[in-house]
């Protein structure tokens, strides 16, 4: 826990210093894709640090990956147009082939190949993802999809799709989370022949769409794993991207305790700064202390993570706090910034609008409370 990462932080910083709001805002305002930035850090090498060496990424750890994110949205700027590039792959690296891992684990560090859409939620099971309805029914050397998936994001900009998909009915199986598998789809193959993507449009700029699956077949090689093992190894990557969701929220809550000190500062009111007034300091502080405390727990998962211990309370608990510690400091910051706080060039109602989804997604809160309440403290299962 005591790596900080300064040279990793310092080049970040420096290259996000190249997109400054005026390109997010311009961005936000046609509903574009951030394909310059992708770019950017895709040629920067830092989608690739969970790659392992040997398959041509940096082999760094999930906390290396937490200060990268971190910084990224400490600037200003938003990495949820590719930070499923960095772990999205963990599902093949952990349970894929040897032949799938050296197939497109070095492409997928190099940007040659994008993993950055994962087909878990569906319209009717929401976050109970036992009841998904897609199915992959195995024919010869072929599996045939049909189904519906809602909320895949970055899938009109991904070559590859990691796809949750039933195997055989929850009925026919003991356990309500076996029988369900993990595929590996080639979209650039996939569009036109049994797969429909449809964007929807949102409160924030994140290309997120609705996937149709009609009679696509996919070579039986697409399986990764075991068949009926794939909710298990959805699970292990989770605990991965709740904690680099984590670290993004922290660095919302920098970004907005930063803007409004500097406002706060700026701004005479009544013949002096506002930030003179304790009713507008404390708010600030508050924030600030919010997201030191969450920060501590990112930072403790990470490293839990890292050094392969068990982490999913950790990882659960990072998330919440780091989503509240954001999303109180941009309620802050909006405050302090007064009717300007709603003003797009100021940035801060677009930051607002990007960190409430943290709340929901990639998990929602309730959801993470009733998992401290179960399996932190014993409590009987909700649901
Ligand atoms: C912009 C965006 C991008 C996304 N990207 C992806 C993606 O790339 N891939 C993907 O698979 N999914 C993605 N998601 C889906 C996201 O993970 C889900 O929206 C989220 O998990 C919540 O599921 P749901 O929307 O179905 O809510 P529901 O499960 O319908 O829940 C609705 C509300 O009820 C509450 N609730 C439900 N059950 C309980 C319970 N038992 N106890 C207490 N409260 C409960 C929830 O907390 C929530 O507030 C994305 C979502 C959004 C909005």
């Amino acid at each position: 826990m005591t790596e900080n990462f300064e040279d990793i932080r310092s080049s970040v910083q420096a290259l996000c210093a190249e997109f400054p709001g005026e390109y997010w805002r311009q961005l936000d305002a046609e509903k574009a894709y951030p394909t310059e930035f992708v770019k950017t850090m895709t040629e920067g090498g830092f989608l690739g640090v969970l790659i392992p060496e040997e398959y041509d990424g940096s082999g760094l750890g999930l906390s290396a990956a937490t200060a990268i994110l971190e910084e990224i949205h400490k600037s200003g700027c938003n990495a949820a147009a590719c930070h499923a590039q960095m772990y999205t792959m963990g599902t093949v690296l952990r349970h894929g082939s040897v032949a799938q891992k050296s197939e497109y684990l070095p492409k997928i560090a190099s940007g040659e190949l994008r993993l950055q859409a994962f087909g878990v939620t569906e319209p009717t099971s929401g976050t109970d993802a036992t009841r998904i309805k897609t199915t992959a029914a195995k024919d010869g050397d072929e599996y045939v999809v049909n189904g519906q998936k809602v909320w895949t994001s970055r899938v009109e900009h991904s070559d590859l799709m990691l796809l949750l998909a039933r195997t055989s009915s929850r009925q026919e199986n003991a356990k309500r989370h076996e029988g369900m598998s993990v595929f590996l789809i080639d979209i650039r193959e996939a569009v036109g022949n049994g797969l429909t993507i449809r964007p929807i449009p949102t409160m924030i700029n994140h290309a997120t769409t609705e996937v149709f699956f009609d009679d696509l077949h996919i070579p039986a090689s697409s399986l990764i794993g075991q068949e009926g093992k794939g909710f298990k190894y959805i699970l292990d990557g989770m605990n991965a991207e709740r904690i680099l969701i984590s670290s993004e929220c922290i660095g919302d809550a920098r970004w907005f305790i930063e803007k409004a000190s500097n406002y706060a500062r700026d701004r005479n009111v009544f013949g002096r700064a506002i930030a003179e007034n304790q009713g507008v300091q404390f708010p600030i502080a508050k924030a600030y202390a919010a997201s030191e405390a969450a920060d501590l727990m990112v930072k403790k998962a990470a490293a839990l993570f890292d050094a392969g211990e068990p982490c999913g309370a950790e990882a659960n608990i990072a998330k919440m706090l780091a989503a509240d510690a954001s999303w109180q400091a941009a309620d802050m910051c909006l405050q302090t910034h007064g009717g300007f706080g709603f003003a797009e060039e100021y940035d801060v109602e677009r930051k607002f609008r990007e960190t409430r989804l943290y709340q929901i997604a990639p998990i929602s809160t309730n959801l993470i409370l009733s998992y401290i309440a179960e399996h932190v403290l014993g409590l009987p299962r909700s649901y």
